[in-house]
């Protein structure tokens, strides 16, 4: 019988979970976590508000409560917890979908002034990801670190880069306390946004709308934020060649000019909150005023005709008390596992892990670790499927290996105690109660100790 880790239970770990026993396998497959939760980022990164994308975890669970599949939340894999080694000798092959979880860095002075977030800390915390730092006093955290501190004393925020996560948290800001009391978001971040004066948003992007990231269904959202004007300057997107006529886009970047035309020949509007998208500026200095962010220094470029911008000499100042860093995740090497630092992966062929750039048998990657942080989540099956088609073709050469019975019991006598598909489902139990405590529908525990503690009471509980 195969017996398959997969490491991370994001869409990625589970899709590929669901190709391994959708196939003739009949393979075992337990999915690790670090986290007690399921569902890595449609949990902890697709925004509150997104309630249909956030539905998919609905998909997710079947494949988390398929017979021959165990959610084994809290283990961490790697420095600090099981060893990758250790765990290749307890299954015969190991699958890493552990994402990208860091951000990528601008590298300009003052990035890390008080103020300036990178977008994944907001989301985080928005998100109610345990160990964001900024509603709870954790040991070594940034000093800046309390509630509400994103947008505290903030009138204006820069949100700096052009993707969907820059348009996420841009709309997060712009939203208000009405439309956000319905999503599950903690209640901490909730009261904090809802008390938010930040009252003007800048998405600021270093080339032209015809290379931004967005997709167009996220762009056109902000058209229709309630008591929000979108605002774009007509002579700096006249400045790509692409503008005047972008027949010749590609259909995604076509239909995103067609937006913000659509924008441009707008007349103004009377609302609460403004969300500006500013184009061919490249950040050079976060500026501080009183020991923490002011304003962004941005030099204006201009295309190289390539795709590309070069520089003009020329700045310009844009005031903001906030500042949102949304660039781009990165992945982050896992101890025991070959890392390509260049791109943020894990060196892979077709999801085999390459060691030395040999295949090294019985451990494969699937998702953001092997591809790169790209692509919307369905992106992720075909992904998984292609890795979990390698795994298939090598498993007779795998199956081969003599294994300990069951590799719970084992990581039980070395002291890690899971959660359990039960545990799970008693911190659902205790979101659900906690909600309707604050009249409100799910509300997510923020920290490690309400988790913990909500999915220990299954075990006190006779639940395993
Ligand atoms: P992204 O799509 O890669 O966008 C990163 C942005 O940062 C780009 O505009 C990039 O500009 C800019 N950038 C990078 N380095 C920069 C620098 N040094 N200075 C200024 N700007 C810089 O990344 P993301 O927004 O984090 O999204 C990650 C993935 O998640 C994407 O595939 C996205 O579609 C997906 N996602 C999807 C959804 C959804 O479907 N609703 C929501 C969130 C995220 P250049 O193009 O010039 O490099």
């Amino acid at each position: 019988m195969l017996r398959v880790a997969v490491v991370g239970s994001g869409p990625s770990g589970c899709y590929t979970a669901q190709s391994l026993v959708q196939a003739d396998s009949g393979a075992h497959v337990d999915v690790l976590d670090r986290l007690p939760c399921p569902y890595g980022l449609v949990r902890y990164g697709v925004a509150p508000d997104h309630e249909k994308i956030k539905s998919l975890q609905n998909n997710l669970r079947t494949v988390l409560e398929h017979e021959r599949v165990r959610f084994l939340g809290g283990v961490r894999v790697g420095a600090d917890g099981v060893a990758a080694a250790r765990l290749r000798e307890l299954y015969h092959a190991v699958v890493y979908c552990v994402g990208a979880a860091t951000d990528r860095h601008l590298g300009i002075p003052g990035e890390d002034l008080p103020g300036s977030w990178s977008a994944t800390e907001f989301v985080s915390w928005y998100s109610a990801h345990p160990d964001s730092a900024a509603d709870t006093f954790v040991a070594g955290a940034r000093p800046d670190s309390a509630a509400g501190a994103f947008v505290a004393g903030a009138r204006s925020a820069v949100v700096i880069g052009m993707g969907n996560v820059a348009v996420d948290v841009a709309r997060m800001l712009a939203r208000g306390a009405a439309e956000l009391s319905p999503t599950d978001m903690p209640q901490a971040a909730l009261t904090a946004l809802a008390a938010s004066r930040v009252t003007d948003i800048r998405m600021v992007g270093r080339r032209g709308p015809s290379q931004a990231r967005f997709t167009t269904k996220e762009l056109r959202e902000l058209g229709s934020l309630p008591d929000t004007e979108v605002t774009v300057d007509p002579e700096e997107l006249a400045a790509d060649p692409a503008y005047a006529d972008p027949s010749a886009l590609p259909a995604a970047q076509r239909r995103n000019v067609e937006v913000l035309r659509g924008w441009a020949s707008l007349p103004p509007k009377e609302a609460s909150r403004r969300i500006g998208l500013r184009f061919f500026l490249r950040p050079v200095e976060v500026l501080a005023d009183g020991g923490r962010v002011g304003a962004v220094r941005f030099e204006r470029t201009e295309p190289d005709g390539h795709g590309g911008v070069t520089g003009t000499g020329r700045y310009e100042d844009v005031e903001a008390q906030l500042v949102l860093r949304s660039v781009g995740y990165r992945g982050v090497p896992l101890e025991g596992l070959p890392f390509d630092a260049e791109h943020g992966t894990v060196p892979n062929l077709a999801g085999r892990v390459l060691r030395g750039g040999a295949v090294a048998p019985g451990e494969y990657v699937a998702g953001w670790i092997k591809r790169g942080p790209t692509g919307v989540i369905g992106t992720n099956r075909p992904c998984a499927k292609e890795t979990v088609t390698s795994l298939l073709a090598d498993a007779p050469a795998l199956v081969g290996r003599d294994l300990p019975e069951d590799p719970l019991a084992v990581l039980r006598t070395e002291g890690i105690e899971p959660v359990e598909w039960a545990g799970w489902q008693a911190i659902e139990r205790a979101e659900a109660e906690l909600g309707a405590s604050f009249g409100r529908g799910v509300v997510k525990l923020p920290d490690w100790e309400s988790l913990l503690t909500a999915a220990g009471s299954a075990v006190r509980q006779g639940h395993p």
